[in-house]
């Protein structure tokens, strides 16, 4: 407990304070005069808060700044969630909806593009509203929520098509919803027989760790089996507190965590960063599950790593890093097409009677059938 207070720094914050979730909601940091109490802000920060805002909105709980390096603009904590003016940079391949999940969308707030799992979007609001999210066209924007209406309709859908076998909770954060109506989502899934599998992904683990509550855990525990997919891009956000609430999820909660990590440019494109994160992540109990490309968003080019460097990058790491805690890398096509997985080429050459193969070293092996 001595570290998690530690964490807190402003003495003027109580502590019983900073570990609730709602107060850390309640108390996000939206402008340059809040964020200030922080950090130094650059003149460059200070100028696309003011102006990239108005596109895709800035707010970041007060835990998830604290993790920021006061004086350097490229803290990869700082990257992530503080707006730059690269933001308004639109280039050709850019789009609104990369993956076409409104094309996909028979009911409001359901994607259903592959035919045994459907996407549920739940809700606007995020902790933070991450720089290189994929649904700015929609995230933090105060209308259009689905609400019990919209929730009965996609629960009927749900019902009506057997070939669905999982249902994703997404958003926006699905965790931002009470307890109570979580347990009333799941319990109606679950209620549904050809139902499979339930997932939840959410960033509330690394931005928002007190929302894991024991509440919380008992209401995924009474739905078991639930699957977390969570989103750490950098060891940085793997605190005390993350180790303590998701060793909460996995015990009490009886959850099964999963990490997907996006390739960033500045922030994670290096072989100890991702060493260190990968390695960190299966320390405290989650999986590496995926590595994503960066989407093709507006306004995100300069976060994008070129796939060549993300394939080299996985090489040394597949190659240093026990298989448990390394990830598929992949790339979600634009328009809808789906995940590709980018693996590194390994085979050298086919011989009549062996294959040759190159090693991470960049070592040949030969091998017959
Ligand atoms: S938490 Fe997820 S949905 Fe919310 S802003 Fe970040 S990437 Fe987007």
């Amino acid at each position: 407990m001595e570290l998690i207070s530690s964490q807190r720094q402003r003495t003027d914050i109580p502590e019983k304070d900073w570990l609730d979730w709602k107060w850390q909601i309640q108390n996000r940091i939206k402008d340059e005069h809040e964020l200030s109490d922080y950090i130094e802000i650059s003149s460059d920060e200070r100028e696309a808060i003011s102006s990239c805002s108005q596109v895709f909105s800035f707010s970041a709980t007060p835990y998830y700044l604290r993790l920021a390096d006061k004086k350097d603009p490229n803290c990869p904590i700082r990257l992530q969630v503080l707006p730059r003016k690269e933001e308004l940079s639109v280039r050709a391949w850019d789009r609104e909806d990369p993956l076409a999940e409104e094309s996909y969308m028979p009911v409001k707030g359901v994607t259903h593009r592959y035919p045994d799992r459907a996407l549920w979007y739940l809700s606007h609001v995020c902790a933070v509203y991450c720089r290189f999210c994929t649904r700015k066209r929609k995230v933090s924007q105060s209308s259009g929520t689905p609400g019990l209406e919209d929730w009965q309709k996609a629960l009927q859908y749900f019902r009506e098509h057997p070939e669905i076998k999982e249902v994703i909770l997404s958003g926006g954060d699905p965790l931002n919803l009470s307890d109570h109506k979580l347990d009333f989502l799941l319990g109606e899934l679950k209620s549904i027989p050809h139902i499979n599998q339930v997932r939840i992904h959410t960033r509330y683990p690394v931005t928002l760790p007190m929302r894991i509550t024991s509440e919380l855990c008992s209401v995924l525990k009474k739905h078991f089996p639930i699957y977390l997919v969570t989103h750490f891009n950098h060891p940085k956000e793997l605190t005390p507190l993350v180790k303590e609430r998701i060793g909460m999820l996995v015990k009490e909660g009886a959850v099964t965590v999963l990490n997907q990590s996006v390739l960033l440019k500045g922030v994670n494109n290096s072989v100890e960063t991702l060493k260190d994160l990968f390695y960190g992540l299966t320390k405290i109990g989650i999986k590496p599950y995926y590595l994503h490309q960066c989407d093709e968003i507006f306004g995100s080019s300069h976060f994008r790593v070129p796939i060549e460097e993300g394939v080299e990058l996985m090489k040394q790491i597949r190659g240093s890093v026990s298989g448990l805690s390394v990830p598929l890398y992949v790339v979600d096509l634009t328009g809808g097409g789906g995940k590709v997985p980018l693996p590194a080429n390994y085979l050298e050459e086919t011989k009549d009677s062996s294959y040759v193969f190159r090693n991470y070293k960049g070592d040949l092996y030969e091998i017959g059938f």
